[in-house]
């Protein structure tokens, strides 16, 4: 791509073209807030935050929907820049139920952030305040709050561009603009697939996962990459992991996967912990299930297998393989049915 020079705080440097304010700024290590942003998302503009003065611009600009042009002059924080800031937290802070206290958001949450980096005071805004008292609990795994919405749309644009289903959207007008299922019903009525992509990029905790879990976010003492297991599309994933315990899965933007799970890989963790938990294999002795060495399990299965191949013959024998083993699992499977038992009768959950 072509290279075009302009100048950021004072200083000239080469950049892409195509590239916007946004990327040419932060790839040279100059630092513009952003609540809307994600670059994984069309830019929209919405909340105000990435705005950058232009020399010969009328107004200031959002730096995350404007490209680059030669000789263009931009300043990041100049004093025109920062009180425009503290005035769109202003507004922010005025339409929001601050609850930072109890909230579960608290030390993961861009708008807080932003707030104190830019000394907003929550008690002393000079903006009238507005609450509609709206909170949805229907959905199984994760609350919308309205109150604790900045309408950036970042859950809208990610329903709709990364997830394909486009179960939410921007209703009303004005001061009543909210996000809105199909027909202002609730969020269980809707075409939501529950797969918490929303969630992950909500910059404030409008939108949560439900939790049992008591933690805060600064006490949380790792964060561990793993692979999904669910199917074998192996989705990137990461446990936080408080008190030994997974509290949240979160999804890094930056995984092979671009931080999209389904409901499985996002929510499905809680059995982790659960006492009725299968731990050891169960064998049937006089009608009951009763736990047993992995070693008695194994002889059991061995001496039905050879007993039954003896009197009936390997195609007696069927295979069904799972989509949540490696490749490698499945592979030894039909390896030992084809080669050991000679049957071809093996199949994979994922086929139907
Ligand atoms: S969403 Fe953020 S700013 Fe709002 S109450 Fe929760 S932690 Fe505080
Ligand atoms: S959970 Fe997934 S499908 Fe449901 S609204 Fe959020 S992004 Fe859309
Ligand atoms: S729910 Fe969260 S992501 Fe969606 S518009 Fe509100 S603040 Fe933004």
């Amino acid at each position: 791509m072509k290279k075009i020079e302009i100048s950021i705080n004072g200083n000239k440097i080469e950049v892409p073209s195509n590239y916007t304010i946004l990327e040419a700024a932060r790839e040279n290590g100059y630092r513009i807030p952003t609540l809307c942003h994600d670059d994984r998302l069309k830019p929209s503009g919405a909340c105000r935050m990435c705005v950058v003065e232009v020399e010969g611009a009328r107004s200031l600009v959002t730096s995350c929907s404007t490209p680059v042009r030669a000789g263009m002059v931009v300043k990041t924080n100049s004093d025109r820049v920062v009180n425009s800031r503290k005035t769109t937290l202003e507004l922010l802070w005025a339409d929001h139920n601050y609850d930072c206290l109890t909230c579960n958001k608290a030390g993961n949450c861009d708008l807080q952030d932003l707030c104190y980096e830019h000394d907003i005071d929550p008690l002393d805004g000079p903006y009238i305040k507005y609450s509609s008292n709206h909170v949805d609990k229907t959905n199984e795994f994760y609350i919308f709050d309205e109150d604790k919405c900045i309408l950036c749309g970042k859950c809208v644009r990610a329903c709709s561009e990364l997830e394909g289903v486009g179960a939410i959207t921007f209703s009303g007008r004005g001061h009543h603009t909210h996000i809105s299922h199909p027909f202002e019903k609730e969020m269980l009525l809707s075409d939501c697939v529950s797969c918490g992509t929303c969630v992950s990029v909500c910059p404030t905790g409008a939108l949560m996962e439900k939790t049992n879990a008591k933690f805060r976010n600064w006490d949380i003492d790792k964060k561990v990459k793993t692979t999904c297991t669910y199917c074998g599309v192996g989705c990137q994933l990461e446990l936080v992991v408080h008190d030994n315990k997974v509290v949240r899965i979160d999804a890094p933007a930056d995984s092979i996967n671009k931080g999209i799970t389904c409901v499985k890989g996002k929510f499905g963790y809680k059995f982790i912990d659960r006492d009725d938990r299968l731990k050891m294999p169960l064998i049937r002795k006089k009608g009951k299930l009763v736990e047993s060495s992995w070693d008695e399990a194994y002889d059991l299965i061995a001496s039905k297998m050879t007993s039954t191949l003896e009197n009936y013959g390997p195609d007696s024998f069927a295979a069904l393989s799972s989509a949540r083993c490696t490749n490698e699992e499945n592979y030894i499977l039909q390896k030992l049915f084809r080669g050991v038992i000679k049957t071809n009768n093996v199949d994979h959950c994922a086929r139907l």
